[in-house]
């Protein structure tokens, strides 16, 4: 994805590649990373959080969420990010999905999670109901949330309570690994669920990218979700504002990212 990204934008000479940093070894990568060696760095799974305390600055949406996927190192400075809260922004964007002011559901807690949940704040959403297996991790949600706009309200919801939730939702968001590669045929939701929260035409959105069409994504279909998308786009976009950060500049407007989009989904099929 990143060489596409590159190709597109004409960086002959810029390289990415994939380390495998076991977590003894995190701070002194982050050392020799400071005086040199790579001007940026994407964190993954499952250093996201321990980077933040070899950091100078971290922005306030990745210190919020509580992690960081991108640093930028400048002056010998290191400042983190979290692009997956714009790489989500980017998916509701694209399709005209508008939720300023509009009741929607997160389903989900975990780490990404948060990154919706603080897409959505910013968004000014009326409300956000987040449904999750432990119940106990709704509350770091909804502290997210409260951090960045506390206009919005939040509640917490049972994933069986969906069943016969009364609020008409602009937009539900699975955030689980749920169905995910090789658990193709599982959902977070019953059909039951799907037919409720999606009559009223509800935007759905599966982070899972693999499959491309999931089995929730079939479900909100067959239930009349007004559109039904997968996670590529914000995994695309994602990388597209890492980039941008590196690079300074309006690199966003500058990438194809359908074209990277459709390039990323035919090696996913
Ligand atoms: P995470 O922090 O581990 O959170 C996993 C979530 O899934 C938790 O809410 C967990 O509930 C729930 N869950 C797991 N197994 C479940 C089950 N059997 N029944 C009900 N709930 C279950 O993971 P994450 O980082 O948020 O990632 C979640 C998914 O998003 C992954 O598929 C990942 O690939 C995808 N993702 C996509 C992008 C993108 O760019 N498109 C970015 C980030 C992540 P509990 O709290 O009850 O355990």
């Amino acid at each position: 994805m990143h060489k596409s990204i590159y190709r597109q934008l004409e960086l002959d000479d810029t390289s990415y590649r994939a380390i495998e940093l076991p977590e003894e070894r995190l701070k002194s990568f982050f050392s020799g990373f400071r005086v040199g060696g790579f001007d940026g760095v994407n964190v993954t799974i499952p250093h996201k959080q321990a980077v933040i305390q070899l950091l100078d600055e971290v922005d306030v949406k990745a210190k919020v969420i509580g992690a960081v996927n991108c640093i930028n190192r400048s002056n010998n400075q290191l400042v983190g990010y979290n692009t997956d809260v714009l790489g989500f922004t980017h998916t509701l964007r694209t399709h005209s999905i508008d939720v300023e002011g509009k009741d929607v559901l997160l389903i989900g807690a975990g780490g990404s999670a948060k990154a919706v949940a603080a897409a959505f704040a910013q968004q000014d959403v009326a409300s956000v109901t987040i449904a999750n297996r432990t119940k106990d991790k709704v509350a770091d949600i909804v502290s997210v949330i409260g951090h960045l706009n506390r206009d919005v309200k939040t509640y917490a919801s049972d994933l069986d309570e969906l069943e016969s939730v009364k609020t008409k939702f602009a937009c539900v968001v699975n955030t689980t690994s749920v169905g995910m590669h090789p658990e193709i045929e599982h959902s977070p939701i019953t059909d039951v669920t799907a037919n409720n929260i999606f009559k009223d035409k509800a935007a759905a959105v599966d982070l899972i990218y693999n499959p491309l069409q999931t089995q929730f994504l079939k479900q909100a279909d067959s239930a009349g979700a007004g559109v039904a998308l997968n996670g590529i786009e914000m995994l695309v976009a994602q990388a597209v504002y890492s980039v941008e950060i590196w690079m300074g500049g309006n690199i966003v407007t500058h990438v194809d990212m359908r074209a990277l989009t459709r390039e990323l989904e035919r090696s996913f099929r």
